[in-house]
């Protein structure tokens, strides 16, 4: 097999450390690439460029079309649009696939946790259309298209049946939203009775639904749900399991795909070489077996899950109650690979 060529975004905040981290891993497992280097973020105007996602970057995506991308820092209610909602548009990323699971060793409130979040990454609140109409009044328009609520439905149940997943859950709130929400409901159902009636199927409105997931979350499996409820219900649900330190994400496309953790920059501690890079470690495993890797992605989880299941402090990350750094961590698993 030819040698794999990745795009590699090292992100800002806690972005390089975590992802340097990660390459000494796969690198350290056998995984021979070629990596190339592109910025984004506030790193990529320190270097000059005059656009928080410089075409630079776009472009290498495009040609190698599989990135691994740390996190990167969106400025609060001012400058730049978000590069994430950039990236995802401009590449047409439209399903962020994020699994969600209990970790042997990582002790929360619940056990035997095991769900995967299909969030619709395109459109939503995220298109970024918002207006003021008069001086106090202000609109941010959330939109739906068939086609995208379609194309994102039709991911999810695909996904669910070769995953030999039971059931697909819809979060909402069409009671409220009645046209996006209803729209997204509409889609979602087609999927299901024309294209996949033998899955289970349910409909939940999201509040009730995040009562639910704190309740019991063993009893959801696959969740579908429109961006913005994605994106908040995705950080909720890595509380569940120990937190954002343990879990992965794509963003998938038709031509590219995009692997990231759920977490963003971590500004707080950042520089201090405190960061889990688990979650781009295990990021960097569902890239893998995108590509057809799975011998040394499986070498990979295998090793982690020995490191997390010793519960040693001295190899574990502050997020997971250890004392290890950033590559402290990563040693530990090169140590346990096999
Ligand atoms: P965050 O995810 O960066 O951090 C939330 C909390 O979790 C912080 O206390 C942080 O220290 C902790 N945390 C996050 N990742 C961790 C890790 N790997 N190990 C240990 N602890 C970790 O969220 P935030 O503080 O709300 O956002 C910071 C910046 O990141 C913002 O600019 C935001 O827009 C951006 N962001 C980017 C992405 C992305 O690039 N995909 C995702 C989310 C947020």
């Amino acid at each position: 097999m030819s040698k794999p060529t990745i795009v590699l975004l090292p992100g800002d905040g806690i972005g390089p450390e975590v992802t340097t981290a990660a390459l000494r891993v796969l690198d350290a497992a056998g995984f021979d690439a070629e990596w190339v280097s592109v910025p984004a973020g506030a790193t990529a105007l320190e270097q000059g460029y005059d656009n928080v996602l410089p075409s630079v970057t776009t472009d290498a995506i495009k040609q190698h079309k599989i990135a691994l991308k740390g996190p990167v820092t969106t400025p609060v209610g001012k400058g730049f649009k978000s590069v994430n909602v950039q990236l995802r548009q401009k590449l047409g990323l439209y399903a962020a696939v994020r699994p969600v699971r209990s970790l042997n060793g990582v002790k929360t409130r619940y056990e035997n946790v095991d769900m995967v979040i299909v969030r619709e990454n395109t459109e939503g609140l995220y298109t970024g259309i918002e207006n003021e109409i008069v001086p106090g009044v202000v609109t941010s328009l959330k939109v739906a298209t068939r086609d995208a609520c379609m194309r994102i439905s039709r991911y999810a149940f695909a996904y669910a049946q070769t995953r030999h997943r039971k059931k697909v859950t819809v979060f909402h709130k069409a009671n409220i939203m009645k046209l996006t929400d209803g729209l997204f409901l509409d889609c979602a159902r087609q999927v299901y009775e024309e294209e996949h009636p033998d899955c289970t199927y349910e409909e939940v409105i999201i509040d009730a639904g995040c009562m639910k997931l704190v309740q019991d979350p063993t009893k959801l499996d696959v969740l579908l749900m429109e961006n913005l409820y994605g994106d908040l219900v995705s950080d909720l649900c890595a509380g569940l399991v120990g937190g954002l330190g343990v879990v992965p994400g794509s963003n998938i496309g038709k031509d590219y795909a995009v692997f990231e953790a759920v977490h963003g920059s971590a500004p707080d501690i950042a520089g201090k070489q405190i960061a889990n890079p688990l979650a781009v470690i295990m990021s960097s495993v569902m890239m893998l077996n995108h590509i057809g890797q799975e011998t040394i992605a499986e070498k990979i989880k295998d090793a982690y899950n020995v490191v997390l299941a010793e519960q040693k402090p001295e190899t574990l990350t502050r997020d997971l109650g250890g004392s290890a750094t950033t590559d402290g961590f990563a040693d530990a698993v090169i140590r346990r690979l096999r």
